[in-house]
């Protein structure tokens, strides 16, 4: 089929708008699944996706479609992850389509993301065609939505689809729309293959899969291809769309979206961004790619048993092979032992990351409260990186500590937009811009990541029930007056529970922190004293009083199965505790610092 007849498309949209919905209801529409197969959310193929309802990688669907034309089209449609941690794999689903449909809830209005996503796909050239999606919702406001996605966003939206992709009506509609408003590839099918891995994966039966875009070219099975970054050659086994299921194809020419199989065992040799091409008959340039990723939040990972070390580090390189941008290094603390220190995207990244070795790999963890990367200047004129308070050097030798700012973008309703920039102001969030826009106002703060992470987003949610939207990207290290909060249990300073705080909220964090320790930390034999303390200075101390009776004396001379039973009751309510010195500590205490104001 000529290129003529090939529409490369992704769905963009905030979170929540009916994104993986309209997918699958395209899919259905083009008979890419019979109704059996029709489980509900096809796209979303991880169990944990289709659980949390979010999209985290990007999955693709090569479509036929006959349109009301009469001709049948080849559509690839390309799904896109919605969450703010995930953007980066929406600019690199975009770069292998030629349109987006901008998909907004008619009944909520543009989000933040909707706004973000929009300029991805602007700034990279793509046709963007808008949708006006559950408009089946009698709280519906088509006409309020058009006005605020030419105001908030500045497209045209006059012609947007009206469409709901729960009930099926107007999606024939968008595949109109899609066919006469996007434009199809362009690419030389005669010159030297290129095409641009999009995503790579690994397989536990081909090895390495990869998901290319072919710009200009033709690749058939057999043919011996040479990955230009990464220098390497090899065999071309197999290559075919997913429908969404696999389907091999004779040849993937120029305009085409779909799989490339060439036994490849190391997900390094075949990098998202890199470019195809054939070894005898090579490309003079590769395609410009993508930017690299930077993992954002820092956390350790610690096994409750010791002896799972080795578990934990098999199930991270794992875990590696489907997630490139999961960093991972070994890492010891004093309290805890041996563990890894993991980068991550961002939050949700860091729970679905913990939530899958937990669940696929079976792994009790202890995770440590999450941070962001400091920039140190030390006295001597080095500049250093850490990703992790207890690794801070001595104070006497460092000139100044530099903390990581993001720009930040808050949609809001006008009627919560006091209290959203009340909460921006208390943390240290210095405002930029603030602009109505209808019933909507856009502010734009300069914050310090640091209180992003900690709850900045469930707070702005609460503050604005659920209505505000957030979006940030990362700006510069910025110098800040900050400092160490340690925290000392039985007068030890246990190195996973430090933490990098602002000056002026240390006194404050400190005595909240101390107090939700004691809390958290169960009674245990003998009397347990918890302190926070920047340096030799004691901010705060609280005593978790020693348990009066033990457990065991009520089974005194009773049957031994029950006394076993109890033992192992305990056992089981420990699992999440570490033994730090003498005291059990458990999980929830290395996250306190999550639970305070
Ligand atoms: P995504 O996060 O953008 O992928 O959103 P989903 O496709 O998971 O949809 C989010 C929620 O909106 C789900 O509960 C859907 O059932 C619902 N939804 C999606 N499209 C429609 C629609 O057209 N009408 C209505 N009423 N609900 C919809
Ligand atoms: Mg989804």
């Amino acid at each position: 089929r000529s290129m003529k007849h090939i529409r490369n498309f992704s769905i963009i949209a905030h979170i929540d708008h009916g994104k993986s919905t309209l997918a699958d209801r395209i899919i259905h529409l083009c008979g890419g699944l019979s109704d059996r197969e029709m489980e509900s959310q096809v796209l979303d193929s991880m169990d944990l996706e289709r659980e949390r309802g979010i999209t985290i990688k990007a999955q693709t669907a090569a479509l036929e479609y006959k349109a009301r034309d009469g001709q049948v089209y080849q559509l690839n449609l390309i799904d896109t992850p919605g969450h703010v941690d995930f953007t980066y794999e929406v600019s690199r689903s975009l770069a292998a389509c030629e349109g987006a449909l901008l998909v907004v809830d008619a009944s909520q209005g543009v989000e933040a993301q909707t706004v973000a996503n929009c300029y991805t796909a602007i700034e990279q050239g793509v046709e963007v065609v808008a949708v006006l999606n559950k408009i089946d919702l009698p709280s519906a406001e088509p006409e309020r939505v058009i006005a605020e996605i030419e105001d908030i966003i500045g497209i045209d939206a006059q012609d947007a689809v009206r469409a709901s992709a729960k009930s099926g009506l107007g999606v024939e509609d968008i595949l109109d729309a899609v066919i006469s408003r996007i434009p199809p590839p362009k690419g030389n099918i005669d010159a030297p293959l290129k095409a641009l891995i999009i995503d790579s994966w690994f397989d536990n039966y081909v090895g390495v899969v990869m998901l290319v875009r072919v710009v200009d070219g033709v690749l058939k099975p057999k043919d011996k291809i040479l990955l230009m970054a990464s220098q390497t050659t090899h065999l071309c086994e197999q290559v075919g769309v997913f429908t969404p299921k696999t389907k091999a194809r004779a040849q993937l020419s120029a305009g085409d979206v779909g799989f490339i199989i060439a036994g490849i065992k190391e997900l390094n040799s075949a990098k998202v961004g890199d470019t195809v091409t054939l070894a005898n008959n090579p490309a003079a340039e590769p395609l410009p790619g993508f930017k690299e990723i930077q993992p954002q939040v820092f956390a350790g990972l610690y096994p409750v048993e010791s002896h799972d070390y080795d578990a934990l580090r098999d199930a991270l390189e794992k875990l590696k092979l489907n997630d490139a941008s999961l960093q991972y290094e070994p890492e010891t603390s004093q309290a805890l032992g041996f563990g890894f220190r993991c980068g991550f995207l961002g939050l949700l990244h860091l729970d679905i990351v913990q939530e899958r070795l937990e669940r696929e790999y079976d792994m009790d963890l202890i995770t440590t409260a999450p941070t962001v990367i400091y920039q140190i200047l030390m006295k001597d004129g080095e500049v250093i990186e850490i990703e992790n308070p207890s690794r801070l050097p001595d104070l006497s030798k460092i000139e100044e500590i530099r903390e990581p700012i993001i720009n930040a973008t808050i949609l809001v309703p006008q009627d919560y937009v006091g209290a959203v920039i009340t909460l921006c102001t208390e943390k240290r969030g210095m405002q930029r811009n603030m602009q109505y826009m209808g019933r909507q106002v856009m502010l734009s703060y300069e914050m310090p990541m640091n209180e992003v992470v900690m709850d900045f987003f469930d707070k702005l949610k609460s503050v604005s029930r659920g209505y505000a939207s957030l979006d940030y990207e990362f700006k510069e290290f910025r110098a800040s007056d900050l400092v160490k909060l340690d925290i000392l249990v039985n007068s030890e300073k246990v190195d996973a529970l430090s933490l990098i705080v602002h000056r002026n909220t240390s006194q404050r964090r400190g005595r909240e922190l101390a107090a939700k320790m004691r809390e958290l930390i169960p009674r245990q034999m003998y009397d347990v004293a918890v302190q926070a303390a920047i340096g030799a200075n004691i901010l705060a101390r609280e005593n978790v009083k020693a348990l009066r009776k033990n457990v065991l004396a009520k089974c005194y001379g009773g049957d031994i199965s029950r006394k076993r039973k109890l033992l192992e009751k305990q056992k089981a309510g420990k699992k999440r505790m570490k033994q730090v010195g003498n005291v059990e500590i458990p999980q929830e205490a290395f996250l306190a610092i999550l639970k305070i104001d």
